[in-house]
């Protein structure tokens, strides 16, 4: 792409914040190992940047959920000691494919635990792996009954060299749920079934609940990616969830025009305005990830001689535009051209997810394929 000044917007991503990140939630549980999670393409970030930035700072464990994802990320991040694990297991007649690329799927079955061990003493060689145990998310891993028959059946994993086991919190954002009690105590038992194994429990908010929660290997997504991992119902603990903002989404003004009372804004014709309004178009849509649910609800910071002011998404989302009331502005300070923020720069990804009634998850992994993407480190600029 050579066209570089168009209106095409900008995701800024900083990866520098993205490293500090990931070193706060390792200094927060400093016996366990801090790796991290970058399945949906590093939560729509693009996971070969994002990995190869943390694998510089030190990281050495990934985790993706498909086996293409793995695939992907082994190329990006060929160094044989960088450990990358497939969430969902090795797909079925694949793994000889994932075993010469040397990943470590997590196994979350009897089939797979039992296709593994196939191909390892088909290759007369020991297979990496770790098993996944179900502790109350009822969504993968192995049953209580499955585990059971693993722990007494030893024989089972022949050719498998299991690194750890691990389970998956269903309420780690919500720290007084009960369930996370529940679950720690049944991964504790099930660590003493599997003796001398290590185990990893804790995902970003995980580690927010304590050292009973870390183990020896860390799971951090969401919160190397900027967002608060922990629910806004935490009370005062949601505060200590912040972290460095690492996304910021901007776009500039196309057109600003002048809407007389009585008039509507959009498609459907449902915003009315009620007093002469400014209007400024900027080009980003549905399309682009910003969800047609911030009709009318979201809202955008322009940055001009008055400061960061704070505008409303007026009228509906459409595909590739969106409309901004923007009468809290004088007209000279926001001209076309003018850049506005949508997430980050003063808009809190949290908010805004919450706004389009979702989550800071939901909208990084939307963020469209049409923004030009730079990503900033602590040596340049890299132009995607
Ligand atoms: C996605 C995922 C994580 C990371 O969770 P965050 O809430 O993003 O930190 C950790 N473990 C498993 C099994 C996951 O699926």
């Amino acid at each position: 792409m050579t066209f570089t000044s168009g209106d095409q917007a900008i995701l800024h991503i900083d990866l520098d914040a993205l490293v500090a990140n990931w070193r706060r939630l390792g200094a927060m549980a400093p016996q366990a190992e801090c790796a991290a999670v970058v399945k949906a393409d590093g939560y729509g970030l693009g996971a070969a940047k994002v990995g190869k930035a943390l694998q510089t700072a030190g990281c050495r464990r990934f985790f993706v959920a498909h086996s293409e994802e793995a695939l992907a990320l082994r190329q990006a991040l060929p160094d044989p000691q960088t450990v990358i694990h497939i969430l969902h297991g090795p797909t079925a007649g694949g793994e000889a494919e994932l075993a010469a690329a040397n990943l470590t799927p997590v196994l979350s079955t009897p089939g797979q635990i039992a296709a593994w061990s196939a191909l390892a003493k088909r290759l007369d060689r020991r297979l990496p792996a770790a098993l996944h145990i179900d502790t109350g998310m009822n969504r993968l891993g192995l049953t209580d009954a499955e585990a059971d028959a693993v722990a007494a059946d030893p024989g089972r994993l022949d050719g498998i060299a299991l690194e750890f086991v691990m389970t998956h919190l269903a309420c780690a954002d919500e720290p007084d749920h009960p369930l996370n009690k529940q679950q720690a105590d049944r991964f504790a038992a099930w660590r003493q079934r599997f003796a001398n194994l290590k185990g990893s429990l804790a995902n970003s908010a995980g580690i927010f609940l304590g050292t009973d929660w870390h183990h020896d290997i860390l799971r951090p997504g969401i919160a190397l990616y900027g967002a608060n991992p922990l629910a806004p119902s935490a009370g005062p603990r949601h505060e200590t969830g912040k972290m460095a903002e690492v996304v910021h989404l901007q776009g500039k003004i196309l057109q600003v025009r002048s809407v007389d009372r009585g008039m509507t804004v959009g498609y459907g014709a449902g915003y009315i305005v009620e007093k002469p309004t400014q209007i400024a178009t900027m080009a980003v849509g549905y399309a682009d990830g910003l969800s047609r649910a911030l009709s009318g609800r979201g809202s955008a910071i322009i940055k001009g001689r008055q400061g960061h002011v704070r505008v409303p998404i007026a009228g509906r989302v459409s595909m590739d535009l969106i409309t901004l009331d923007v009468s809290a502005l004088r007209p000279e300070d926001c001209p076309p051209g003018t850049p506005v923020s949508l997430l980050g720069g003063g808009i809190d990804l949290d908010e805004q997810a919450a706004q389009a009634g979702t989550i800071g998850y939901e909208l990084l992994t939307q963020l469209g394929k049409r923004y030009r993407r730079i990503y900033k480190t602590r040596d340049m600029e890299d132009r995607a």
